[in-house]
């Protein structure tokens, strides 16, 4: 039920500046208010349900149909985050939130998310802000530098790596010559069917940007995996060879460095040569596991990206910078400015010729300053803060590798190279596949519903299997220790 306000508590604190916005004593005294509340929202998120227990529609009956017509006071918006949104809210900052990938919306992210809304600037042209264009480049050369990635690569943010992939095949596209720019693929009798390769374990977004680009599905061969779930590099090559042969065009492969059910790792520097063997535009898709090659001792995950066309890693995953935030790289900056740029008259700018404008490099036209938060978790956590970060998601879950190892119940699914686990329940004497199926999905209903941790799933080889992500910053050991107890405790009710 909505509670009628009360006259006293709107319009009547409102005070407008002259400039039609909030006064900036309103502005300052719901500032500050709001920074305490995050602070002690991050303080509590620990003690709140991971996920929350509502139903649907629950959030929409709590909330007007229409808007208010005369002004509120902010101070009512935001006792309803605590009334109405927290409660109906998934955790994503939740110490035990273990799902899909654990991300972080860090502090100094969180300010600097602050600083872009003040700024509030488009960054779709040089001109249009100088400062989000080149600290744009900065700290993308930084990242460069972090991952041990070659210089002089192209750097530009997206909000995510589906849309950074979707520039990558389009760029692909482009550099075959084929006129599609131009003339389109539809009708076209001169124009060879186009293929593109990527395992069975690639993301779904690497299909997705195929289907939006016109090559459709079919367009999209999937190369098996072999028994680590890694792309079998010589059913690649043969895959290519039958391809030509029966008249399709091969253009690109996409090779993912930590793929997102199990984080195995394409096999780089063999895909690499069959791409130059073929003239294939190659596309690595590190979305998560990227971050992790900014460990001197994990840096081998990317051997091989060298030779890469364009590359994706999602710092929003695992550098605590908040959702928004991928990277997208390429050695080809003017192939992708091929595929992309279209300049109306109203955007020339007399710097045209000096700079570079970013609407030029991808699908939209506005852009935010999104850089501002990667750097400021970079410049408060500095590069050995952020290994040091990472280190300790990589040893938590080799910890709890170790103890599903040991455990006559449970046992894993997949290598672990990085902070994700894929295990199941697996009792003694119990090997019929539909029943351990049904009672891993029962475990992992009754670990959820407890909101004291939050799993997702995954299937593997036809297994059901449970998937335990590490990467929040107030994950701990502590944390690990109670979801693996908990997860014993409903394998017993569960049996
Ligand atoms: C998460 C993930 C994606 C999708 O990332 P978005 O930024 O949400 O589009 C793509 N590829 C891999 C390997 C991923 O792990």
């Amino acid at each position: 039920m909505i509670t009628p306000k009360s006259p006293t508590k709107t319009s009547s604190k409102v005070t407008t500046s002259g400039t039609g916005d909030l006064s900036t004593e309103e502005f300052r005294a719901m500032g500050y208010r709001l920074v305490d509340w995050a602070a002690n929202y991050l303080d509590t998120v620990g003690t709140l349900p991971v996920l929350p227990p509502v139903k649907p529609g629950w959030v929409r009956s709590q909330l007007p149909p229409a808007p208010p017509s005369e002004a509120e006071s902010l101070a009512d918006a935001i006792a309803d985050l605590d009334r109405i949104i927290t409660p109906a809210n998934t955790h994503w900052n939740h110490p035990a939130f273990f799902g899909y990938f654990s991300i972080t919306g860090s502090m100094p992210g969180i300010l600097g998310e602050l600083v872009a809304a003040a700024y509030n600037v488009n960054g779709m042209l040089w001109k249009t802000s100088p400062a989000a264009t080149e600290l744009e480049e900065v700290v993308l050369g930084w990242l460069r530098q972090m991952l041990g990635l070659p210089d002089g690569w192209f750097g530009i943010v997206h909000d995510t790596a589906s849309v950074a992939s979707l520039c990558a095949i389009a760029a692909a596209r482009e550099s075959l010559d084929l006129k599609i720019r131009e003339e389109g693929m539809a009708g076209r009798t001169d124009l060879p069917r186009l293929r593109m390769y990527t395992s069975e374990h690639a993301h779904s977004s690497i299909e997705k940007g195929a289907i939006v680009l016109g090559l459709g599905q079919q367009g999209v061969r999937k190369i098996p995996v072999d028994s680590e779930f890694r792309m079998d590099a010589e059913a690649l090559e043969k895959a290519i060879r039958e391809d030509i042969a029966a008249g399709w065009k091969p253009f690109c492969v996409c090779a993912t460095v930590g793929t997102t059910s199990t984080t195995s790792v394409d096999p780089v520097p063999a895909i690499a040569q069959i791409c130059k063997r073929h003239h294939l535009w190659l596309h690595v898709d590190a979305a998560y596991a990227g971050s992790a090659a900014i460990l001197p001792e994990k840096r081998d995950i990317l051997a091989g990206c060298e030779h890469a066309d364009s590359f994706v890693t999602n710092p929003h995953k695992w550098l605590f910078t908040p959702v928004d935030f991928s990277a997208f790289y390429t050695s080809k900056p003017d192939i992708l400015r091929r595929a992309f740029s279209l300049v109306p008259e109203y955007l020339r700018t007399s710097a045209d010729e000096e700079v570079k404008n970013l609407m030029d490099y991808g699908v939209s036209l506005g852009r935010r300053f999104r850089a501002i938060k990667f750097w400021f978790v970079v410049r408060a956590f500095g590069v050995q803060g952020l290994q040091s970060r990472i280190r300790e998601h990589l040893r938590l879950a080799r910890e709890l590798a170790g103890w599903i190892d040991a455990s006559p119940d449970f046992e894993r699914l997949a290598p672990t190279p990085f902070s994700t686990v894929c295990f199941r329940a697996h009792p003694h004497g119990l090997e019929d596949g539909k029943r351990l199926d049904a009672l891993n999905e029962e475990v992992l209903e009754k670990v959820n519903a407890t909101g004291r941790a939050f799993l997702s799933h995954t299937k593997l080889e036809g297994k059901f299997t449970l998937r335990l992500a590490i990467g929040n910053l107030r994950t701990t050991e502590e944390r690990v220790r109670e979801t693996w107890a908990l997860l014993n405790e409903c394998l017993k009710q569960a049996l």
